[in-house]
């Protein structure tokens, strides 16, 4: 903090915040990291923040504003990389510690990538389409100045999706005068998208969890599990869960929780949430009126996969899950995970747990370069191996230094992006 002002800088507030988190993570990696410590500092700032007006001329012919944003958090190894989210709570301080999250997870599961990340504080649900594909698109040219396929890639994440990804890499084409497949990563396959990329976050889930639970002697056949957020990343969890014989016991979205000990039909809560916006009013369940209960509910995995600091000291104490997977990006408070080791709970964190959709990404970029596609099949081997690889790595960390899976990664993470950084020296 400064001495001369007395507005602390928003980089080292640490309110408890998402960015306060990640900087409390830092602090905790740090005695970790040996000489390259002298180099810390460059991970608690971002290299590049642009913040953007995003007007639109909506379809009653009223002018709104959103406000935007794009960090891109470190490019030590590679090109900034990282979703776009639309929702009405994105803030500059939740855009800062996604776009480092994104450094961190790109470096433990070692692709050649910096960190980056953007969102408009906008609730998508308000616009009509053309309004949704006005705004994306102005946005896009907004921050056309610091993205490219060399320069910064966004993707999709919460309410964004392939459609959102078509428009920007439209747009960005047009400024750019010619078609730029490789400019968004998560595009429909038409438009030089992966195969495997739409279930490729939900499957790496999958991938860890099995893993976790094999440490752990738990079987998945017959695991009870519970899901936070039934969107891309919860919904194709709970489908890849429930196909290996576990039980999806609970599923909470923005509207309400619902629950049954039997186990939910996946296919017709899916079928139902694509009808109806949410798994309100689902037929094959109960509904648990107490949102909060949720944390309470008996299972055996929990897999956080909707928004940041769910899991907080408030309700850590109340889980009964022996493993968390976690789908979301820092779903977990430092608090609460200090609750959660004390529980002798083991939690996967995001930084590996959901690493699974930016390594797809990262496929579909090499793809749009050499312009030679891949099978299914051969994407799903690799990604598999990327994620076991990346988890036996962070498990023989934790087991040889008495340490959480998050700190373990964050050793195995920082260290390769702080060795990058000493390698290339400080410019000029
Ligand atoms: P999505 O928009 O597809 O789904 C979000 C889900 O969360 C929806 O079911 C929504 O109803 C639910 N939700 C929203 N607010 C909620 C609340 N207050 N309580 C409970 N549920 C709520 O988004 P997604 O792409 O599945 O992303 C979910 C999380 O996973 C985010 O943290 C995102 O950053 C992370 N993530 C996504 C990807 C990806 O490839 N999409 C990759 C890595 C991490």
């Amino acid at each position: 903090m400064s001495t001369q002002h007395e507005i602390p800088s928003y980089l080292t507030q640490r309110e408890i915040g998402p960015w306060g988190v990640y900087l409390e993570q830092i602090d905790r990696v740090t005695p970790h990291l040996g000489a390259l410590a002298r180099w810390v500092e460059t991970l608690k700032r971002p290299k590049r923040i642009l913040m953007v007006d995003v007007p639109i001329e909506r379809d009653d012919g009223t002018i709104a504003h959103f406000e935007g944003y794009r960090v891109q958090h470190n490019t030590s190894r590679g090109p900034g990389k990282g979703g776009v989210r639309f929702h009405q709570d994105v803030t500059l301080s939740e855009v800062m510690a996604l776009s480092a999250w994104m450094t961190v997870k790109n470096a433990a599961v070692n692709v050649p990538y910096g960190g980056a990340k953007g969102g408009i504080r906008v609730d998508p649900r308000t616009l009509s389409r053309g309004e949704l594909m006005r705004m994306t698109r102005r946005y896009t040219s907004e921050i056309n100045i610091i993205i490219g396929p060399n320069k910064d890639i966004p993707a999709p994440d919460v309410n964004t999706n392939e459609q959102i990804m078509a428009w920007m890499m439209d747009t960005y084409s047009m400024n750019q005068g010619s078609t730029a497949s490789g400019v968004v990563t998560g595009k429909p396959i038409s438009l030089g998208g992966s195969l495997g990329r739409h279930d490729a976050t939900g499957r790496g889930v999958f991938v860890v969890g099995c893993e976790a639970a094999a440490k752990r002697g738990m079987e998945i056949k017959g695991a009870r599990v519970a899901i936070q957020g039934f969107g891309n990343v919860g919904g194709v969890a709970a489908r890849l869960f429930s196909e290996a014989g576990a039980r999806i016991v609970a599923v909470q979205d923005h509207a309400t929780t619902i629950v049954s000990e039997r186990g939910l039909d996946v296919a017709a809560l899916q079928a139902h949430v694509t009808a109806n916006g949410s798994v309100a009013a689902f037929a094959g369940g109960e509904q648990m009126d107490d949102r909060g209960q949720f944390w309470g509910v008996d299972c055996d995995i929990l897999v956080p996969a909707a928004l940041e600091q769910q899991i907080t000291e408030v309700n850590a104490g109340k889980i009964r899950a022996e493993l968390i997977l976690e789908g979301a990006n820092g779903p977990t408070t430092p608090g609460a995970d200090d609750i959660l080791r004390d529980k002798g709970v083991t939690v996967v964190p995001d930084v590996i747990a959901n690493a699974g959709g930016v390594t797809v990404s990262y496929f579909e970029w090499v793809q749009d370069f050499s312009s030679f596609f891949w099978s299914e099949d051969e994407i799903n081997l690799r990604l598999t191996r990327i994620m076991r690889e990346a988890f036996a790595a962070v498990w023989q960390i934790a087991e040889d230094k008495k340490v959480s899976l998050r700190t373990a990664a964050f050793i195995l993470a920082c260290t390769r992006v702080l060795q990058a950084r000493e390698m290339r020296g400080l410019y000029p």
